[in-house]
């Protein structure tokens, strides 16, 4: 099953890393809809409307549901490969605008309130089931980190396919979603801090790179990808030969990395 990263950035985009947003080409399913959405109309196997899981509120999550008009009009338009004029624009919006109304967008109750004002268009908000579904024989379940806090981890499991999704949040050995992600093929993972600025992971509720070695260890994951990488100037590269010690199948995800899992 592929995976292909839209987005690896947090916080604002770089030129070298969008903001949060994950692609599964195959089931038109997306997590998270930072800027990084922006890529996604190339990616697409066929105009439908997606499927989109949200991971919090914060906008460097959700900031590229803005494109998504966009990226399905793109899509109509590579697809009909006919003269582009008025009377096409016209039929490729009403298509994008039907794709765009149909679009699942799944999120707690917590979150519904604080986003959907956001959007001055019409879109298919959905309250995440405990157990949602998927194509392909497949099912996602979602964890909190912290009953206090909004953000949400996914696990996603087919048939001899699993992958989860752990971001904006602190890794560590007592860390309550470690259950949650054991034996998973693919975990992404948040890698927000080099590990000399560790200290700050309470301050700013991110991870820094050997404790999520050391997490991926722990739950008995099979590959790590870090990502929402932090566009301060820290980056993580150097931390990967002691991260590695502790789990050695760890790498740094990029923008328009895609991954079979
Ligand atoms: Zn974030």
């Amino acid at each position: 099953m592929k995976l292909i990263l839209l987005g690896t950035g947090g916080f604002v985009p770089t030129d070298e890393a969008q903001t949060a947003c994950y692609f599964l080409p195959e089931h038109n399913l997306l997590l998270d809809g930072g800027t990084g959405l922006y890529r996604l109309s190339r990616h697409m196997q066929s105009a439908a409307p997606l499927e989109v899981y949200l991971s919090h509120t914060h906008g460097d999550h959700t900031t590229g549901l803005h494109y998504l008009f966009g990226s399905y009009f793109k899509k109509l338009a590579d697809e009909s490969a006919g003269p582009v004029n008025e009377a096409s624009l016209n039929d490729l919006s009403r298509r994008a605008n039907e794709l765009l109304n149909q679009t699942r967008i799944h999120v707690t109750a917590e979150m519904l309130p604080k986003l959907k004002p956001q959007f001055s268009f019409p879109l298919d908000w959905c309250l995440l089931e405990a157990t949602e579904s998927l194509p392909g024989g497949g099912k996602l379940t979602y964890f909190a980190f912290d009953p206090a806090r909004e953000e949400i981890g996914f696990r996603l499991d087919w048939p001899g396919h699993s992958l989860a999704y752990v971001t904006d949040t602190i890794a560590s050995p007592e860390a309550a979603y470690l259950d949650k992600i054991a034996g998973v093929d693919l975990l992404l993972h948040d890698c927000n801090l080099p590990d000399n600025k560790s200290r700050l992971e309470r301050t700013i509720n991110h991870s820094s790179t050997s404790a999520v070695a050391r997490v991926a260890a722990q739950a008995g994951a099979k590959r790590l990808i870090l990502i929402h990488f932090n566009p301060m100037g820290w980056p993580i590269e150097a931390d990967l030969p002691a991260a590695r010690k502790i789990f050695p199948a760890t790498e740094p995800g990029r923008d328009g990395m895609e991954v079979e899992f």
